[in-house]
């Protein structure tokens, strides 16, 4: 499809802890800023009581954990080459306001996004993904409407991918977009590794990327050439394609 759009396409990742962008959609945040696109990461918590706990059971403090998840997300947004915000919004639970929602409305109005990713809106093992999936969604209806009070123009439709769960069968996550990240998984890696709060995940997401890589390789075809060591990334769209060819 053409677009009117003379800027740089524009990735927006809403995510609801400060590690979830990375072991879920490092690989297509790295893409799109190696391709030059504006990408930017809104996390809406630290994940600071539901995802750190390492740093409680080494006696931190609410505040410390906080600062320490907040450096480790932006090193590994910088490593990836995206921006990043933080509306710290509190995690566990992760509680949908208004004016959260209002908050968001306003990022996609500044940023404009061509594509949006988030979390698929069932996770029975953790309430604040699927949270922050709904307020993701509502917030681009929101933003797409001329009356809606906020800065900027109306939103178009950009398409929402959701980003593979910790644990895909339980929440309704049945692959339907494969993403090529071999290019940049060593960026990945690196982005991973900036997350020592979380270094038992490190190991488990290179295995799903390699898992992954396989699926997408039996998918492509057998002549298409692709090396062994395919990495890979799972997404499903909650929106139709739009195309003039099926492909
Ligand atoms: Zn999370």
């Amino acid at each position: 499809m053409t677009s009117a759009k003379t800027t740089p396409r524009t990735l927006l990742v809403i995510s609801a802890h400060a590690g979830d962008f990375v072991w879920r959609a490092g690989g297509a945040i790295a893409l799109a800023a190696a391709r030059g696109e504006r990408a930017k990461v809104v996390c809406l918590s630290f994940g600071e009581r539901g995802e750190s706990a390492k740093a409680w059971r080494a006696g931190r403090t609410l505040d410390e954990i906080k600062a320490i998840r907040r450096e480790e997300a932006e090193n590994a947004a910088t490593t990836l080459g995206a921006e990043i915000e933080f509306l710290d919004a509190g995690d566990y639970p992760l509680v949908e306001t208004t004016e959260l929602v209002d908050r968001l409305v306003g990022v996609y109005r500044e940023l404009a996004p061509d594509v949006v990713l988030t979390h698929p809106l069932a996770d029975p093992y953790n309430g604040d993904h699927p949270a922050a999936a709904r307020m993701a969604l509502q917030a681009r209806v929101l933003a797409q409407a001329a009356g809606y009070d906020a800065p900027g123009e109306p939103l178009g439709a950009p398409p929402v991918f959701f980003f593979e769960p910790h644990q895909p069968e339980q929440c309704d996550f049945k692959p339907d977009v494969l993403l090529d990240i071999t290019a940049v998984f060593d960026r990945k890696r690196k982005a991973m590794e900036c997350l020592p709060a979380q270094q038992h995940m490190w190991d488990y997401y290179t295995d799903l990327a390699k898992r992954r890589g396989v699926q997408l390789r039996r998918n492509a075809g057998p002549n298409l050439g692709l090396p062994h060591d395919t990495m890979g990334e799972a997404y499903m769209r909650l929106y139709p394609q739009v195309t003039g060819v099926l492909e």
